[in-house]
Protein backbone atom coordinates (compact mmCIF):
# COMPACT_ATOMS: atom_id res chain seq x y z
CA UNK A 1 0.00 0.00 0.00
CA UNK A 2 1.42 3.15 -0.98
CA UNK A 3 -0.67 6.16 -0.17
CA UNK A 4 0.49 9.29 -1.29
CA UNK A 5 -1.38 12.61 -0.32
CA UNK A 6 -1.25 15.15 -3.26
CA UNK A 7 -0.27 19.14 -3.10
CA UNK A 8 -4.10 19.31 -4.63
CA UNK A 9 -5.30 17.50 -2.06
CA UNK A 10 -3.24 19.02 0.77
CA UNK A 11 -4.94 22.33 -0.59
CA UNK A 12 -7.87 21.44 -0.99
CA UNK A 13 -8.12 20.05 3.10
CA UNK A 14 -6.62 23.30 3.81
CA UNK A 15 -9.21 25.41 1.56
CA UNK A 16 -11.88 23.29 4.01
CA UNK A 17 -10.12 23.91 7.24
CA UNK A 18 -10.92 27.48 6.56
CA UNK A 19 -13.84 27.30 5.61
CA UNK A 20 -15.08 24.93 8.45
CA UNK A 21 -13.14 27.48 10.97
CA UNK A 22 -14.81 30.53 9.69
CA UNK A 23 -18.41 29.23 8.62
CA UNK A 24 -19.20 25.46 8.95
CA UNK A 25 -18.71 25.34 12.33
CA UNK A 26 -20.60 28.64 13.43
CA UNK A 27 -23.72 27.78 10.73
CA UNK A 28 -24.08 24.65 11.90
CA UNK A 29 -24.77 25.55 15.20
CA UNK A 30 -26.60 28.19 13.88
CA UNK A 31 -28.72 26.12 11.98
CA UNK A 32 -28.99 23.86 15.05
CA UNK A 33 -30.57 26.32 17.31
CA UNK A 34 -32.80 27.20 15.22
CA UNK A 35 -33.44 24.23 13.89
CA UNK A 36 -33.60 25.59 10.29
CA UNK A 37 -31.27 24.23 6.97
CA UNK A 38 -28.56 27.42 6.06
CA UNK A 39 -30.89 28.53 3.17
CA UNK A 40 -29.47 27.99 -0.21
CA UNK A 41 -29.76 31.88 -0.97
CA UNK A 42 -27.19 32.12 2.10
CA UNK A 43 -23.94 34.21 0.46
CA UNK A 44 -22.02 31.62 2.27
CA UNK A 45 -22.93 29.33 -0.42
CA UNK A 46 -21.78 31.86 -3.47
CA UNK A 47 -18.45 32.02 -1.76
CA UNK A 48 -17.85 28.03 -1.79
CA UNK A 49 -19.20 28.09 -5.50
CA UNK A 50 -16.86 30.89 -6.35
CA UNK A 51 -13.77 28.85 -4.85
CA UNK A 52 -14.31 25.77 -7.31
CA UNK A 53 -15.49 23.46 -4.01
CA UNK A 54 -18.18 22.28 -6.47
CA UNK A 55 -15.73 20.62 -8.31
CA UNK A 56 -14.49 18.32 -5.44
CA UNK A 57 -15.48 14.59 -6.01
CA UNK A 58 -15.66 14.70 -9.53
CA UNK A 59 -11.75 14.48 -10.12
CA UNK A 60 -10.41 14.20 -13.99
CA UNK A 61 -14.54 14.69 -14.81
CA UNK A 62 -14.38 18.55 -12.99
CA UNK A 63 -11.85 19.64 -15.63
CA UNK A 64 -14.16 17.94 -18.52
CA UNK A 65 -12.11 15.00 -19.41
CA UNK A 66 -13.80 11.80 -19.96
CA UNK A 67 -13.08 9.31 -17.18
CA UNK A 68 -13.90 6.50 -19.24
CA UNK A 69 -11.25 3.99 -18.64
CA UNK A 70 -12.19 0.99 -17.47
CA UNK A 71 -11.20 -1.19 -14.43
CA UNK A 72 -12.18 -4.16 -12.08
CA UNK A 73 -15.22 -5.19 -10.70
CA UNK A 74 -15.53 -3.49 -7.63
CA UNK A 75 -15.38 -7.34 -5.96
CA UNK A 76 -18.91 -9.27 -4.84
CA UNK A 77 -21.02 -6.17 -4.94
CA UNK A 78 -19.56 -4.51 -7.85
CA UNK A 79 -19.78 -7.34 -10.56
CA UNK A 80 -19.46 -6.66 -14.21
CA UNK A 81 -17.02 -4.15 -16.01
CA UNK A 82 -17.49 -0.32 -14.75
CA UNK A 83 -15.79 3.10 -15.36
CA UNK A 84 -13.58 4.35 -12.88
CA UNK A 85 -14.90 7.85 -11.92
CA UNK A 86 -12.58 10.57 -11.72
CA UNK A 87 -8.89 10.84 -11.20
CA UNK A 88 -6.37 9.21 -9.51
CA UNK A 89 -6.76 10.72 -5.64
CA UNK A 90 -10.28 11.81 -6.22
CA UNK A 91 -11.19 9.15 -3.94
CA UNK A 92 -8.94 10.19 -1.44
CA UNK A 93 -9.51 13.18 -1.69
CA UNK A 94 -13.08 13.34 -0.92
CA UNK A 95 -12.24 11.71 2.19
CA UNK A 96 -10.25 13.46 3.58
CA UNK A 97 -11.84 16.56 2.71
CA UNK A 98 -14.98 15.03 3.86
CA UNK A 99 -13.32 14.22 7.33
CA UNK A 100 -12.23 17.77 7.69
CA UNK A 101 -15.64 19.81 6.98
CA UNK A 102 -17.00 17.52 9.67
CA UNK A 103 -14.72 17.93 12.20
CA UNK A 104 -15.92 21.41 12.14
CA UNK A 105 -19.65 20.56 11.31
CA UNK A 106 -20.83 17.18 9.06
CA UNK A 107 -24.63 19.05 8.90
CA UNK A 108 -23.00 21.76 7.14
CA UNK A 109 -20.20 19.98 5.27
CA UNK A 110 -23.06 17.82 3.54
CA UNK A 111 -25.19 21.21 3.08
CA UNK A 112 -22.24 22.74 0.70
CA UNK A 113 -23.43 22.66 -3.03
CA UNK A 114 -21.85 19.99 -5.42
CA UNK A 115 -23.39 16.84 -6.87
CA UNK A 116 -22.98 15.00 -3.43
CA UNK A 117 -24.25 11.43 -3.41
CA UNK A 118 -25.47 12.19 -6.65
CA UNK A 119 -22.35 12.49 -8.15
CA UNK A 120 -20.91 8.83 -7.71
CA UNK A 121 -23.78 6.98 -9.75
CA UNK A 122 -23.44 9.64 -12.16
CA UNK A 123 -19.49 9.42 -12.50
CA UNK A 124 -19.99 5.12 -12.61
CA UNK A 125 -22.89 4.70 -14.83
CA UNK A 126 -23.60 7.36 -16.50
CA UNK A 127 -22.42 8.00 -20.43
CA UNK A 128 -20.25 10.54 -21.75
CA UNK A 129 -23.13 12.56 -23.04
CA UNK A 130 -24.98 12.69 -19.09
CA UNK A 131 -22.06 13.11 -17.27
CA UNK A 132 -20.57 15.98 -19.75
CA UNK A 133 -24.91 17.36 -19.52
CA UNK A 134 -24.93 16.52 -15.69
CA UNK A 135 -21.77 17.78 -14.49
CA UNK A 136 -21.37 20.91 -16.58
CA UNK A 137 -22.99 22.91 -13.75
CA UNK A 138 -20.99 22.22 -11.02
CA UNK A 139 -17.72 23.33 -13.60
CA UNK A 140 -19.33 27.09 -13.35
CA UNK A 141 -18.37 28.98 -10.44
CA UNK A 142 -21.42 31.37 -10.53
CA UNK A 143 -23.82 30.38 -8.25
CA UNK A 144 -24.49 27.46 -6.01
CA UNK A 145 -25.82 23.99 -7.60
CA UNK A 146 -26.87 21.01 -5.94
CA UNK A 147 -27.58 17.26 -6.73
CA UNK A 148 -29.06 14.49 -4.70
CA UNK A 149 -30.04 10.63 -4.70
CA UNK A 150 -32.73 8.56 -3.75
CA UNK A 151 -32.61 4.87 -2.92
CA UNK A 152 -34.64 4.59 0.17
CA UNK A 153 -38.54 4.77 0.50
CA UNK A 154 -40.96 3.81 2.94
CA UNK A 155 -40.86 0.05 2.44
CA UNK A 156 -36.95 -0.24 1.37
CA UNK A 157 -34.07 0.98 3.71
CA UNK A 158 -31.28 -1.99 3.95
CA UNK A 159 -33.03 -4.02 1.48
CA UNK A 160 -32.96 -1.76 -1.31
CA UNK A 161 -33.72 -4.64 -3.46
CA UNK A 162 -37.28 -3.95 -2.13
CA UNK A 163 -37.53 -0.74 -3.58
CA UNK A 164 -41.29 -0.45 -5.56
CA UNK A 165 -41.31 3.29 -7.80
CA UNK A 166 -42.02 1.95 -11.08
CA UNK A 167 -40.76 2.20 -14.25
CA UNK A 168 -42.54 2.58 -17.22
CA UNK A 169 -41.37 2.81 -21.17
CA UNK A 170 -43.37 3.90 -23.40
CA UNK A 171 -42.75 5.48 -27.22
CA UNK A 172 -41.71 8.31 -25.87
CA UNK A 173 -39.36 7.64 -22.98
CA UNK A 174 -40.22 6.49 -19.34
CA UNK A 175 -42.52 7.37 -16.68
CA UNK A 176 -41.96 7.08 -13.08
CA UNK A 177 -44.53 6.63 -10.24
CA UNK A 178 -43.85 6.02 -6.45
CA UNK A 179 -41.99 7.74 -3.78
CA UNK A 180 -38.60 8.44 -1.76
CA UNK A 181 -37.57 9.52 1.56
CA UNK A 182 -34.88 10.54 3.57
CA UNK A 183 -33.36 12.22 0.26
CA UNK A 184 -30.90 14.43 1.39
CA UNK A 185 -30.48 18.05 0.00
CA UNK A 186 -33.11 16.99 -2.74
CA UNK A 187 -35.13 20.14 -1.89
CA UNK A 188 -32.43 22.52 -3.40
CA UNK A 189 -31.11 20.29 -6.44
CA UNK A 190 -31.10 20.73 -9.84
CA UNK A 191 -31.45 17.16 -10.36
CA UNK A 192 -31.71 13.96 -8.24
CA UNK A 193 -30.32 10.57 -9.38
CA UNK A 194 -33.31 8.26 -8.89
CA UNK A 195 -33.28 4.17 -8.31
CA UNK A 196 -36.76 2.97 -9.44
CA UNK A 197 -37.46 -0.70 -10.81
CA UNK A 198 -39.39 -2.21 -13.98
CA UNK A 199 -40.96 -4.64 -11.92
CA UNK A 200 -41.03 -5.37 -8.10
CA UNK A 201 -41.13 -8.62 -8.48
CA UNK A 202 -38.19 -8.75 -10.47
CA UNK A 203 -35.95 -7.39 -7.34
CA UNK A 204 -32.32 -6.93 -8.42
CA UNK A 205 -33.10 -7.37 -12.23
CA UNK A 206 -35.70 -4.86 -12.67
CA UNK A 207 -33.17 -1.94 -11.12
CA UNK A 208 -32.88 1.38 -13.52
CA UNK A 209 -30.82 4.57 -12.54
CA UNK A 210 -32.67 7.87 -13.44
CA UNK A 211 -31.84 11.78 -13.30
CA UNK A 212 -34.91 13.41 -12.25
CA UNK A 213 -34.88 17.16 -13.23
CA UNK A 214 -36.25 19.57 -10.87
CA UNK A 215 -38.81 21.38 -12.85
CA UNK A 216 -40.31 17.74 -14.11
CA UNK A 217 -44.22 17.27 -13.58
CA UNK A 218 -45.09 15.29 -10.72
CA UNK A 219 -41.99 15.85 -9.12
CA UNK A 220 -43.09 17.11 -5.21
CA UNK A 221 -41.37 17.76 -2.16
CA UNK A 222 -43.84 16.27 0.20
CA UNK A 223 -41.85 16.71 3.97
CA UNK A 224 -38.82 17.99 5.74
CA UNK A 225 -37.98 15.85 8.07
CA UNK A 226 -37.09 16.81 11.59
CA UNK A 227 -33.77 15.25 12.17
CA UNK A 228 -32.42 15.25 15.53
CA UNK A 229 -28.99 16.12 14.42
CA UNK A 230 -27.45 17.50 11.07
CA UNK A 231 -29.99 20.31 11.02
CA UNK A 232 -27.86 22.43 8.52
CA UNK A 233 -29.42 20.37 5.84
CA UNK A 234 -33.01 18.74 4.42
CA UNK A 235 -33.33 15.41 4.23
CA UNK A 236 -37.14 15.47 2.35
CA UNK A 237 -39.60 13.04 1.39
CA UNK A 238 -40.45 13.35 -2.25
CA UNK A 239 -43.25 12.06 -4.39
CA UNK A 240 -42.79 10.92 -8.35
CA UNK A 241 -46.29 11.07 -9.70
CA UNK A 242 -46.37 9.99 -13.07
CA UNK A 243 -42.73 11.60 -13.95
CA UNK A 244 -42.65 11.84 -17.63
CA UNK A 245 -38.78 11.82 -18.42
CA UNK A 246 -36.81 11.26 -21.48
CA UNK A 247 -35.09 8.31 -23.03
CA UNK A 248 -31.86 10.10 -22.28
CA UNK A 249 -32.73 10.14 -18.38
CA UNK A 250 -31.65 6.62 -17.86
CA UNK A 251 -28.92 6.42 -16.69
CA UNK A 252 -26.05 4.74 -18.68
CA UNK A 253 -28.65 3.89 -21.94
CA UNK A 254 -30.26 1.25 -22.71
CA UNK A 255 -26.69 -0.88 -23.47
CA UNK A 256 -25.49 -0.21 -19.70
CA UNK A 257 -28.08 -2.79 -18.51
CA UNK A 258 -27.47 -5.37 -21.00
CA UNK A 259 -24.66 -5.75 -19.90
CA UNK A 260 -25.56 -8.26 -16.95
CA UNK A 261 -29.10 -8.60 -15.54
CA UNK A 262 -28.67 -7.07 -12.46
CA UNK A 263 -26.67 -3.76 -13.67
CA UNK A 264 -28.71 -1.31 -12.53
CA UNK A 265 -28.37 -3.11 -8.93
CA UNK A 266 -24.53 -3.39 -9.31
CA UNK A 267 -24.53 0.13 -10.38
CA UNK A 268 -25.95 1.48 -6.77
CA UNK A 269 -23.56 -0.65 -4.91
CA UNK A 270 -20.60 -0.13 -7.07
CA UNK A 271 -21.91 3.98 -6.09
CA UNK A 272 -21.50 2.86 -2.09
CA UNK A 273 -17.92 1.39 -2.49
CA UNK A 274 -17.02 4.90 -3.03
CA UNK A 275 -19.58 7.07 -0.49
CA UNK A 276 -19.06 4.53 2.32
CA UNK A 277 -15.63 5.71 2.94
CA UNK A 278 -16.49 9.31 2.92
CA UNK A 279 -19.42 8.79 5.35
CA UNK A 280 -17.21 6.60 7.33
CA UNK A 281 -14.84 9.88 6.93
CA UNK A 282 -17.34 12.00 8.34
CA UNK A 283 -17.30 10.04 11.77
CA UNK A 284 -13.76 10.31 11.87
CA UNK A 285 -13.79 13.95 11.79
CA UNK A 286 -17.03 14.18 14.66
CA UNK A 287 -14.96 11.89 16.37
CA UNK A 288 -11.93 14.34 16.42
CA UNK A 289 -14.01 17.18 16.94
CA UNK A 290 -15.41 15.54 20.35
CA UNK A 291 -11.97 14.05 21.16
CA UNK A 292 -10.21 17.42 20.99
CA UNK A 293 -12.91 18.77 23.43
CA UNK A 294 -12.04 16.16 25.74
CA UNK A 295 -8.29 16.41 25.25
CA UNK A 296 -8.24 20.10 25.79
CA UNK A 297 -10.52 20.21 29.05
CA UNK A 298 -8.14 16.93 30.15
CA UNK A 299 -4.83 20.06 29.81
CA UNK A 300 -6.40 22.87 31.21
CA UNK A 301 -9.26 21.87 34.01
CA UNK A 302 -8.66 19.24 35.77
CA UNK A 303 -7.91 20.14 39.78
CA UNK A 304 -4.87 18.36 41.66
CA UNK A 305 -7.41 16.30 43.85
CA UNK A 306 -8.98 14.82 40.43
CA UNK A 307 -5.89 12.97 39.78
CA UNK A 308 -7.39 9.35 39.80
CA UNK A 309 -10.02 10.87 37.55
CA UNK A 310 -7.99 12.15 34.79
CA UNK A 311 -5.81 9.11 34.85
CA UNK A 312 -9.04 7.08 33.85
CA UNK A 313 -10.19 9.71 31.49
CA UNK A 314 -6.37 9.99 29.71
CA UNK A 315 -6.68 5.99 29.57
CA UNK A 316 -9.99 6.53 27.98
CA UNK A 317 -8.49 9.12 25.88
CA UNK A 318 -5.68 7.46 24.39
CA UNK A 319 -7.98 4.20 23.40
CA UNK A 320 -10.25 6.74 21.47
CA UNK A 321 -7.47 8.42 19.51
CA UNK A 322 -6.20 4.81 18.85
CA UNK A 323 -9.87 4.15 17.24
CA UNK A 324 -9.90 7.30 15.34
CA UNK A 325 -6.01 6.65 13.34
CA UNK A 326 -7.15 3.19 12.87
CA UNK A 327 -10.73 4.27 11.52
CA UNK A 328 -9.12 7.10 9.31
CA UNK A 329 -6.40 4.37 7.79
CA UNK A 330 -9.25 2.58 7.14
CA UNK A 331 -11.25 5.14 5.20
CA UNK A 332 -7.77 6.41 3.27
CA UNK A 333 -7.19 2.57 2.31
CA UNK A 334 -10.72 2.03 1.13
CA UNK A 335 -9.93 5.15 -0.82
CA UNK A 336 -7.00 4.44 -2.15
CA UNK A 337 -7.91 0.91 -3.64
CA UNK A 338 -11.07 2.57 -5.59
CA UNK A 339 -8.34 5.58 -6.81
CA UNK A 340 -6.37 2.13 -8.10
CA UNK A 341 -8.92 0.80 -9.78
CA UNK A 342 -8.72 -2.09 -7.71
CA UNK A 343 -11.75 -4.01 -5.78
CA UNK A 344 -12.80 -1.95 -2.45
CA UNK A 345 -16.56 -3.65 -1.35
CA UNK A 346 -14.60 -5.12 1.65
CA UNK A 347 -12.92 -2.24 2.39
CA UNK A 348 -15.29 0.08 2.48
CA UNK A 349 -17.98 -1.50 4.40
CA UNK A 350 -15.10 -2.29 6.79
CA UNK A 351 -14.44 1.22 7.37
CA UNK A 352 -18.22 1.46 7.22
CA UNK A 353 -18.37 -0.41 10.35
CA UNK A 354 -15.79 0.47 12.27
CA UNK A 355 -15.78 4.40 12.05
CA UNK A 356 -19.14 5.00 13.19
CA UNK A 357 -18.60 3.46 16.49
CA UNK A 358 -15.56 5.09 16.91
CA UNK A 359 -16.86 8.44 16.89
CA UNK A 360 -19.89 7.39 19.30
CA UNK A 361 -17.61 6.14 21.92
CA UNK A 362 -14.97 9.39 21.40
CA UNK A 363 -18.56 11.40 21.71
CA UNK A 364 -19.16 9.50 25.14
CA UNK A 365 -15.65 9.98 26.12
CA UNK A 366 -16.14 14.10 25.50
CA UNK A 367 -19.29 14.08 27.43
CA UNK A 368 -17.85 11.88 30.18
CA UNK A 369 -14.70 14.49 30.75
CA UNK A 370 -16.92 17.17 30.10
CA UNK A 371 -19.01 16.24 33.19
CA UNK A 372 -22.71 17.75 33.73
CA UNK A 373 -21.44 20.15 31.11
CA UNK A 374 -21.55 17.74 28.46
CA UNK A 375 -24.93 17.18 28.01
CA UNK A 376 -26.18 21.09 28.33
CA UNK A 377 -27.53 22.50 25.54
CA UNK A 378 -25.26 25.06 24.46
CA UNK A 379 -21.89 22.32 25.07
CA UNK A 380 -20.48 21.50 21.63
CA UNK A 381 -20.47 17.98 22.85
CA UNK A 382 -24.13 17.31 23.50
CA UNK A 383 -24.59 18.44 19.69
CA UNK A 384 -21.88 16.24 18.53
CA UNK A 385 -23.78 13.38 20.47
CA UNK A 386 -27.01 13.93 18.13
CA UNK A 387 -25.30 14.29 15.25
CA UNK A 388 -23.05 11.20 15.32
CA UNK A 389 -25.82 8.73 15.38
CA UNK A 390 -27.06 9.12 11.83
CA UNK A 391 -23.47 8.26 10.48
CA UNK A 392 -24.48 5.24 11.78
CA UNK A 393 -27.49 4.47 9.34
CA UNK A 394 -26.42 6.41 6.20
CA UNK A 395 -25.23 3.77 3.55
CA UNK A 396 -26.15 1.24 5.41
CA UNK A 397 -26.12 0.55 8.80
CA UNK A 398 -23.66 -1.49 11.15
CA UNK A 399 -25.85 -4.85 10.21
CA UNK A 400 -25.80 -4.56 6.76
CA UNK A 401 -21.77 -3.97 6.78
CA UNK A 402 -21.47 -6.57 8.85
CA UNK A 403 -23.47 -8.46 6.43
CA UNK A 404 -21.25 -7.63 3.11
CA UNK A 405 -18.31 -7.95 5.65
CA UNK A 406 -19.30 -11.85 6.47
CA UNK A 407 -19.75 -12.16 2.61
CA UNK A 408 -16.35 -11.16 2.01
CA UNK A 409 -14.38 -12.72 4.34
CA UNK A 410 -16.35 -15.71 5.48
CA UNK A 411 -18.22 -16.30 2.15
CA UNK A 412 -21.78 -16.47 4.13
CA UNK A 413 -24.05 -13.62 4.45
CA UNK A 414 -24.07 -12.12 7.92
CA UNK A 415 -26.35 -12.17 10.58
CA UNK A 416 -29.94 -11.47 9.11
CA UNK A 417 -32.64 -9.92 10.96
C1 LIG B 1 -29.69 11.70 7.98
C2 LIG B 1 -30.01 10.69 6.92
C3 LIG B 1 -29.74 10.98 5.59
C4 LIG B 1 -30.05 10.06 4.58
N1 LIG B 1 -29.80 10.38 3.27
C5 LIG B 1 -30.20 9.54 2.29
C6 LIG B 1 -30.08 9.91 0.92
O1 LIG B 1 -29.57 10.98 0.58
N2 LIG B 1 -30.57 9.05 -0.03
C7 LIG B 1 -31.13 7.84 0.29
O2 LIG B 1 -31.54 7.11 -0.59
N3 LIG B 1 -31.26 7.48 1.60
C8 LIG B 1 -30.81 8.29 2.59
N4 LIG B 1 -30.96 7.92 3.92
C9 LIG B 1 -31.61 6.65 4.24
C10 LIG B 1 -30.68 5.60 4.79
O3 LIG B 1 -29.82 5.12 3.78
C11 LIG B 1 -31.58 4.50 5.37
O4 LIG B 1 -32.19 5.03 6.52
C12 LIG B 1 -30.80 3.25 5.73
O5 LIG B 1 -30.43 2.58 4.56
C13 LIG B 1 -31.61 2.30 6.61
O6 LIG B 1 -32.87 2.08 6.07
P1 LIG B 1 -34.20 2.20 6.98
O7 LIG B 1 -34.12 3.51 7.69
O8 LIG B 1 -35.38 1.95 6.12
O9 LIG B 1 -34.07 1.08 8.06
P2 LIG B 1 -34.48 -0.48 7.91
O10 LIG B 1 -33.93 -1.03 6.66
O11 LIG B 1 -35.95 -0.58 8.12
O12 LIG B 1 -33.72 -1.10 9.13
C14 LIG B 1 -34.17 -0.97 10.47
C15 LIG B 1 -33.19 -1.75 11.37
O13 LIG B 1 -33.17 -3.14 10.99
C16 LIG B 1 -31.86 -3.54 10.70
N5 LIG B 1 -31.86 -4.49 9.58
C17 LIG B 1 -32.48 -4.35 8.39
N6 LIG B 1 -32.25 -5.43 7.62
C18 LIG B 1 -31.46 -6.27 8.33
C19 LIG B 1 -30.88 -7.55 8.08
N7 LIG B 1 -31.07 -8.19 6.95
N8 LIG B 1 -30.13 -8.12 9.06
C20 LIG B 1 -29.92 -7.50 10.25
N9 LIG B 1 -30.45 -6.28 10.54
C21 LIG B 1 -31.20 -5.68 9.60
C22 LIG B 1 -31.12 -2.27 10.32
O14 LIG B 1 -29.73 -2.39 10.53
C23 LIG B 1 -31.76 -1.25 11.24
O15 LIG B 1 -31.14 -1.30 12.48
C24 LIG B 1 -30.64 8.81 4.93
C25 LIG B 1 -30.89 8.51 6.27
C26 LIG B 1 -30.57 9.42 7.26
C27 LIG B 1 -30.87 9.07 8.69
Amino acid sequence: MDIQIDEETLKAVELVRTIGREFLRPLGLEADRTNRPIPPDHPFYELVAKSGYMLQGLGSEGRGSSGSERAPAGGASGGGSRRRGGSRGSALRNVLVAEEGSYWDRGAMVSLPGPGLGGPPVLRMGTEAQRERLLAPFRQRERPVWAAFAMTEPGAGSDVARITTRAVRDADGWVLTGQKMYSSNSPRAEWVVVFATLDPALGRDGHRAFVVERDTPGFEILRVEHKMGLRAYETATFALDGCRLPEESLLGGQEYYEASSQRGFEGAMSSFNATRPIIAAMGVGIARAAYDIAAGTLKEDFAPHAFHRRRRALETLVEVRRRIEVARLMCMRAAWLLDCGMPNALEASMAKLYAPPAALAAVQAAAQVLGEAGVLRDSLVEKLARDVKAMDIVEGTQQIQRRVVSKHVVGVLGPSA
